[in-house]
Formats: C-alpha cells, sequence, structure tokens
C-alpha cells in the first residue's frame, strides 16, 4: 500500500518540467525475482522552467543500489532515496549524468504495472504512470527522450527479447547461458511509452511496403502453438497501416512494427512505441473460438493501437489531463476505420448504443467529469468512457461543424505543427480554427463542462402559410464540482420527412438552408418555407450531437421515419423511441400491480422492416434488438426498480416473438448457410440477424424454438452461432440449458480466454440463482482471481451487466461484489477500482436498494488500507451530490 496519502494533482498548477532528459541508456539484467535495472540519463536543466531547482524523480515501490552523478557514487547526503522519491537537493546547474542502479521483483508484480510477468514471460506496462516502478524518473509525458535498451536474460528462459525502436545488436553474454539484445527508437517519446519484452514466444511475420516504398517487418508474438489464431490481427494491421495513409496522410516510420500478446493485462492493449502490448483476448481469433463480435473487436484494437503512432506517439500529451487528445482523437480514428471497412450505418448504432449504456450513465452519475478534467486523485480511474467515446464524439462534432474538407486541412496542420511534441488540447483546436477561421473559444466548453445536454424540438407545421417552425432549447445539469453551466456549441443534422419518405426542401429567408443547425444559445427558432405538407421531423440525424434530445413527434410520425427516413441512424432511432415509450408506460403498470400492454404500431413497424429485403440483414438485428435493461433505467432516471425493467423488456420481447413468429422463422429458415465460416461484415450480419430470430421466437418459451437453439447449439461450426443459440439456451432453464452449458465446458476447458466467454454468459443470467452460481464458478480450475480476464468475464459481468441480480432486492449482490473489490483490491488495485465502478448509479435506484447499495459502498470506502485508486473511487460515488 501506499506510504504516503497521495494530494490532488490539478490542471491548473502545470508547471514545465525542471529537468529535461535527453536520452535514456537503460540496461536490464532480467530474472524472476531480482531484475537488475541500470538507467543512465542526460539531463540537462529546462530554459522555460522556473530557476534552478532540487531534482526529484518519482519512483513506486523501488530498491536503489546505487546513484552515480557524472561518474562519481553519490554519498549519503548527497541524495534522499524513498521507494517513493529520488532527491539530489543541489545537482549542478548545467548538464550532468545520472546513473541509478534499481531491483525490481517482476515475480511478485500482481498490480501489472511497470516491469511483470504474464505467465513465463516478462512484460511491462507503463501508462500512465508505471516506469517508475522499474526506475527513478521525471515520470511525466511532457519529458519526452530517445531510448537505447539493452536487455540481457536466460536464453533458455527468454529466448525473445524485445524493446521499442529498431534491432541494432544482439548476441551470446559470453561465459554462461545469457544473452543480450539491444533497441534503439530514435523518435523521441515519454517513459509511458517504454516498453520491452523477453519470453518464450512464438512468431508470425508478414511486411506491409509504405506508401513510399519502405518495407516495415510486422510480427506479432504469441504463445506458442497459438500462431495460427494471428491470420486476421495481422491481416487488420496491414489494413490499418493502409487506410492511415489514404485517410489522414499518416506513414510508418520505424524498420518494424511488432505486437506482443499477454495472457494477464489491466487494459485492452498499450500502444508503446513500435512495440505493442495486447491482452491476448484483442489478438487470437479464428472460427471455432471468436465470434463475429470478438473479431470486429480485434479488428477496431488493433487499428486503435496502430492509430496511436501518429496521435499520441509522434504527438503526445503535455499532461494527463490532456489525456482525450490522444484517446478521443484515436478512438474517433478507429471508429471511421471500422465504418470504412464494414457498414457505416451499423458501425455508428453500435457506437451510439455503447456511448448511451455507459458514458451518459456515467454522466448521469456522481463519477461525471469533463472530457479534460480539472484535478485527479487517481490517474488510473480517468481511463474512462467519458474520455474515450464522448472525446471521440467531440471530435465527430467538429467535423460535422467545419465539414469534411477543412477538418482533414485541422488535422494535417496539427501533424505539421506539433509532430515531435507534447500538445496540449487548446493547441489542438487552435490548429483547426486556424485552418477553417473558425472561432471555437466557445466549443472548448464540451471539454469543460460535464454532463449529457438535453435538448428539446418543438416544431409545428402551419398548413395556410405553408411553413415549419422549429423550436430548439438546451439545457446542461449540475455534475460534481460544477453547478452552473454555460450553453454548448450543439450542431443538429436534420430533414423533413415528408409522407412518401422523401426529405422536403430546406429553405429560410428564401435561401436554401444547411441540413445542420447550429445551436449555441439556451434557446433558437428558425422557421421553414415553402413547406408543401406537414413533415415528420428527422433530427440529429446520424447522432451528430452527443445529447440526449426530447422532440414533439408523435407515433405517427416515428412510424413514417422509421419506415422511410433517408438516414439509417434515425430509423433506427424512431423504432427505438416508440419501444421506449412502451417500455417506459409498461414499467409504471407493472410497478402498480397492473398488467403490462402492447404497441400494434410498433409491431407493425418492425414487421415492415423485417419484410423490406433491400435492407442490410445487420441493420434488420439492430432495429429488432430492443432497448436494454440500462436503457430503461436510463431513461426512468430516478427510483429506478431493476426487476420492473426486466419484466417490461421481456414483455415486450415476447410480444414480438409471438406477433412475429412466421416472419422470423422464415428469415431464419433463408439466412441458414452452407457456406463455410468467414467473418467479413456481411456474413457476420446475417449471421446477426437470423441468431436475433431465433432468440425472439424462443423469448415466448415457445419449446420448438428452444428445440431449435439446442440444435443450432450442437450443429454449429463456429463460435458465433455457438454462443448465439448458448446465450438463447441460457434465458431459459430447462435440460437444454443444463446439457449445452456441461458440453461447452468439456468442449473448452483448456483453453480460459473461451472458457470466459462461458462464464460471462452464466453470470449474466436473470435469475434468483445466479449469484451462488457465480460463487460456485469462482472455484472452477480456469477461474483465478490474479487474471484481469478471468475477473472481469466473471465478477465483472455479473456486477457490470446484469442488473436485476447485482441489485437483488436483499442487498446480496453488492455485498459479493464489495467482498470482491476488496479481496482484489490487496493485489491489483486498478481492476478493482474498475470493478467498485458498478455501483456508480446507487443514487438513482429505488429507496430499499439505494440503502443497501450506500451500506456497502460505505463498507468499502471503510477500510483502512485501501488503495488511492478504490479509496477515489468509493469516495467519489459517496459524495453528495
Ligand atoms: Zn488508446
Amino acid at each position: 500500500m501506499r506510504t504516503e496519502e497521495p494530494l490532488p494533482v490539478r490542471l491548473e498548477d502545470y508547471r514545465p518540467p525542471e529537468w529535461l532528459v535527453d536520452t535514456v541508456t537503460l540496461n536490464v539484467s532480467l530474472d524472476p525475482s531480482a531484475t537488475r535495472v541500470q538507467s543512465l540519463l542526460y539531463l540537462k536543466p529546462n530554459p522555460e522552467a522556473e530557476a534552478p531547482a532540487p531534482l526529484t524523480l518519482e519512483g513506486d515501490g523501488l530498491h536503489l543500489v546505487s546513484v552515480r552523478l557524472n561518474g562519481a557514487l553519490l554519498q549519503a547526503g548527497e541524495f534522499v532515496a524513498t521507494p517513493e522519491r529520488l532527491t539530489i537537493p543541489q545537482p549542478p546547474n548545467a548538464p550532468f549524468r545520472l546513473e541509478i542502479e534499481t531491483i525490481v521483483n517482476p515475480s511478485a508484480n500482481t498490480q501489472l504495472m511497470g516491469l511483470y510477468r504474464s505467465n513465463e514471460t516478462y512484460c511491462t506496462q507503463c501508462e500512465a504512470e508505471g516506469f517508475r516502478r522499474i526506475t527513478y524518473f521525471p515520470d511525466r509525458p511532457d519529458v519526452m527522450a530517445t531510448y537505447t535498451t539493452r536487455i540481457e536474460a536466460d536464453k533458455t528462459e527468454a529466448p525473445i527479447l524485445l524493446a521499442n525502436g529498431n534491432l541494432t545488436e544482439s548476441g551470446d553474454v559470453p561465459g554462461g547461458q545469457r544473452h543480450y539484445a539491444v533497441w534503439h527508437d530514435p523518435f523521441p517519446k515519454p517513459s509511458y511509452l517504454f516498453a520491452l519484452v523477453g519470453g518464450d514466444l512464438a512468431c508470425v511475420e508478414d511486411i506491409f511496403v509504405t506508401r513510399s516504398g519502405r518495407k516495415v517487418t510486422l510480427r506479432i508474438y504469441v504463445e506458442h502453438g497459438r500462431e495460427d489464431r494471428c491470420g486476421y490481427a495481422m491481416d487488420a494491421l496491414k489494413r490499418s497501416m493502409q487506410w492511415d495513409e489514404q485517410v489522414f496522410g499518416c506513414e510508418y516510420d520505424l524498420d518494424i512494427f511488432m505486437i506482443v500478446a499477454v495472457s494477464a493485462f489491466n487494459m485492452g492493449a498499450m500502444e508503446n512505441k513500435g512495440l505493442n502490448i495486447f491482452n491476448d483476448k484483442y489478438v487470437l481469433a479464428d472460427a471455432e473460438t471468436a465470434t463475429d463480435e470478438d473479431f470486429a473487436r480485434i479488428e477496431a484494437i488493433i487499428a486503435h493501437e496502430y492509430f496511436h503512432n501518429w496521435t499520441g506517439n509522434r504527438i503526445t500529451c503535455r499532461d494527463w489531463f490532456q489525456l482525450c487528445l490522444k484517446e478521443g482523437l484515436t478512438v474517433y480514428r478507429d471508429q471511421e476505420f471500422s465504418a470504412d471497412m464494414r457498414s457505416r450505418a451499423v458501425e455508428r448504432i453500435g457506437d451510439v448504443r455503447n456511448l448511451r449504456a455507459h458514458q451518459f450513465v456515467e454522466d448521469a452519475g456522481p463519477l461525471a467529469h469533463p472530457v479534460r478534467p480539472e484535478v485527479y486523485q487517481e490517474i488510473n480511474n480517468f481511463y474512462t468512457t467519458t474520455i474515450y467515446e464522448k472525446g471521440a464524439e467531440v471530435i465527430r462534432m467538429l467535423r460535422v461543424l467545419l465539414g469534411r474538407e477543412a477538418f482533414r486541412k485541422g488535422m494535417d496542420l496539427y501533424f505539421e505543427r506539433h509532430d515531435g511534441e507534447a500538445a496540449t488540447i487548446e493547441q489542438f483546436v487552435r490548429c483547426f480554427a486556424d485552418a477553417s477561421g473558425r472561432d471555437l473559444s466557445q466549443f472548448m466548453r464540451w471539454y469543460s463542462q460535464a454532463g449529457t445536454p438535453d435538448v428539446v424540438a418543438d416544431g409545428s407545421y402551419d398548413s395556410t402559410a405553408k411553413t415549419y417552425t422549429l423550436k430548439l432549447s438546451q439545457s446542461l445539469g449540475p455534475t460534481p464540482g460544477q453547478p452552473i453551466k454555460l450553453p454548448m456549441v450543439i450542431p443538429l443534422r436534420l430533414g423533413l420527412v415528408g409522407a412518401d419518405g422523401t426529405d422536403l426542401p430546406l429553405v429560410v429567408a428564401g435561401r436554401p438552408a444547411s441540413d445542420v443547425i447550429i445551436l449555441d444559445e439556451p434557446s433558437h427558432t428558425i422557421v421553414y418555407e415553402g413547406v408543401v405538407e406537414r413533415p415528420a421531423l428527422s433530427i440529429n440525424r446520424e447522432f451528430s450531437a452527443p445529447v440526449k434530445l426530447t422532440a414533439n413527434v408523435t407515433a405517427e410520425d416515428l412510424r413514417r421515419l422509421a419506415a422511410y427516413d433517408t438516414d439509417p441512424f434515425n430509423r433506427w432511432q424512431a423504432v427505438q423511441t416508440l419501444a421506449t415509450r412502451l417500455l417506459l408506460k409498461n414499467v409504471g403498470l407493472l410497478r402498480a400491480g397492473q398488467a403490462a400492454v402492447t404497441d400494434d404500431g410498433l409491431i407493425a413497424a418492425l414487421a415492415a422492416i423485417l419484410s423490406d429485403t433491400r435492407l442490410e440483414p445487420a441493420f434488420v438485428a439492430l432495429v429488432l434488438g430492443m432497448p436494454t435493461e440500462a436503457d430503461i433505467a436510463r431513461e426512468v432516471g430516478r427510483d429506478v426498480d431493476p426487476d420492473a425493467n426486466f419484466a417490461a423488456r421481456a414483455h415486450l420481447r415476447a410480444a414480438i416473438g409471438g406477433a412475429l413468429a412466421p416472419a422470423l422463422a422464415s428469415i431464419y429458415e433463408r439466412l441458414t448457410s452452407t457456406a463455410p465460416y468467414s467473418p467479413d461484415a456481411a456474413s457476420a450480419g446475417r449471421r446477426a440477424l437470423r441468431n436475433t430470430a431465433l432468440d425472439l421466437m424462443a423469448a415466448t418459451g415457445n419449446p420448438d424454438a428452444i428445440a431449435r437453439a439446442a440444435a443450432q447449439y450442437r450443429g454449429a461450426d463456429n463460435m458465433t452461432d455457438r454462443m448465439a443459440a448458448l446465450a438463447t439456451l441460457s434465458l431459459h432453464d430447462g435440460p437444454e440449458r443444463a446439457e449445452a452449458l456441461q458440453d461447452f465446458n468439456r468442449r473448452y476447458e483448456k483453453d480460459p480466454l473461451i472458457i470466459d466467454k462461458w462464464l460471462g454468459l452464466q453470470a449474466m443470467i436473470p435469475e434468483a440463482g445466479t449469484l451462488d452460481r457465480v460463487k460456485a464458478l469462482m472455484a472452477h480450475p480456469a477461474f483465478s482471481m490474479n487474471n484481469p480476464n478471468r475477473v472481469r468475464a466473471l465478477i465483472g459481468s455479473f456486477a457490470h451487466g446484469n442488473a436485476t441480480q447485482f441489485n437483488r432486492a436483499d442487498g446480496a449482490g453488492y455485498d459479493f461484489v464489495a467482498e470482491a473489490v476488496l479481496a482484489l483490491d490487496a493485489t491489483n488495485p486498478q481492476v478493482a477500482a474498475r470493478l467498485a465502478t458498478a455501483f456508480r448509479s446507487w443514487r438513482a435506484l429505488e429507496s430499499s436498494r439505494r440503502k443497501k447499495a450506500e451500506e456497502a459502498l460505505r463498507r468499502i470506502a471503510g477500510v483502512s488500507t485501501l488503495s488511492a485508486d478504490v479509496s477515489d473511487i468509493a469516495n467519489r460515488a459517496l459524495t453528495p451530490a
């Protein structure tokens, strides 16, 4: 545990570093329990900093062996070393050389930050503050240096030795069993991008030729025997490299690009320069072991980490408050890549569903924070959906505001102006202002004001004057530390849809008007002229702004949009809105002890979409996927009863499955294919629709549909169909479910990544017996509290993905998760803190559950040995609103 209480870090306190580092030369001698790290730094006073100061280098749990300044061994009194800090009170006021030797124990490193072992492989994770767990260093992103890394290890234990950059030398260490490799990275980088790997790994190799004709060696390193599951990741990497050249003009810059897949990893993947380290879950895939969603996820994450080479590595962040500078921008880039590789409409709907399910929820609770926070207690807790996904939405709005061409000019200017620098959000946005001539000062509020804006659209048609008057207004509620908000700049793309489904011309004051309205005041009214018929308003097309929209659109208008809207996003949204209205009504009826009702108009809209064979199957599958329990909870907003939400949704699914049974059955038959499995988007879309149809047919409890699911499970030749059938069966307690669950375990028990799917599925069963099942599964041979993937699959799925059982009325779900948080905190505070965020919506619950959730949170917060990570989450969650 920490020996000091960490102080909050504030953006306003930023000062340039007093000392800069020109070069870092590391000599790392790997050993399971005593790895020796010799670090040679060339330091110089920063001309931009205030007067020369003591040199203070950060550490974390370090054991110092020696320190030399310009070659002379420093004596006691000339420096102060604690595990957390190395201070030299009177350094020379001129460039000097500092040599530091430390010893670290990778095998004892269960936090998985710094140098640790994943199974037998040595690997590192340095973002955000892990480098200080390897050696003392000015561990902040605005200290950029070039690195040369020599790694030495036992030849049999670690035949493969990797670090950032290009390999310059390797060979045997005379007189023994050890060998070494030297890597040099010519690009200055912050310490968080440092990486090294040592282990006995297999390698898959390929080549990419850049647009200027340079040959780049591509290598993916995995455990032996996993080589044949790397093909898709390699293909995704090559497509990413090509796409970044074509769309953003960004070319790769080293001779080699490496990816290493490890099984114990806190995050998804890490973009270390030239040496990405990945959670193996996001590399390994084939038809037998991965679902279509896994393939899509792998493609997106491979692209994301690769794209960081320019947005994050070549241009990095000045400080951690600027995290969205690299993350929001890179998420935007990977979303655009996926949209180009797959279906733009389907990707957009998926991204927005994800944003609403996670970011909107974060924004509505005690953990809400701006896209650029102004204070943090523990930076590890700010790798959030607000920084990533809302950060990406802010970039997307810039493109809507400026148009594609000016946006690209702004990006080009950013690369040209700031290459090799540690930049800020202000510098980034300044590039777009300069490239477009636009004033973006008010737009900056998207970075500083937390919360999801509410937009109200009120349209009225005057059949005599042939005008359509649209009144728009915006508001933004208080969030922690921000009671009062100013108006945002909200770009709203819209259309007026006529009875036959075509868009009516937009004319304002006698001139053709843009289809993007910019709402930048509290309210705004716009009058469209020459509107020949009463239109249906289609607003926030493509989800052009990340807002909560309320519009006075009738059910009839929504059915028109569902049938005809030229914007597929709003076509999907129209069905969602119809379904949400019904679900909210039924939640009220059910809680009042009355029976739920159905909506024939909604069923008719769904039937029309099902019968429209011109639509992409993946899109139809999304339309049929009704709002989730989390969506309903978010719409209910307060006094939430998860059981009522679940019952309303189950009722709707059964109503659809019953009313549309013949159409669903015919879709299921029509899309049955005997072609060999291919993970491409079109094939995946057909499987998604077929499996959605199966699930809805079974939602009525129809024994034929359940038998069909059991048959699909047994006969499947790919993981997508097998998992989908298992997921359907998991919702229906009976012999088919028990048999399939047993079979899955037998089939894949030796493959923990696949067993994760099985653990997660069982943890999400909405039944009273699930908590006991989860507790029992913790004794499964594949489960380990030390592997983040296992913890997330079993306990994380229960806490984040099972609304009725985590929120059990007796509070046992909260107690279980609180205990798991405390148990994990002793070994891996980051993963423990992430799990604790499951409590973030506790205040929105009905009073009895709210009280029990609060008790569990207070129990966590009351533990005196809590890590900074968990303490930060628990205390923020409990801070009065
Ligand atoms: Zn990233």
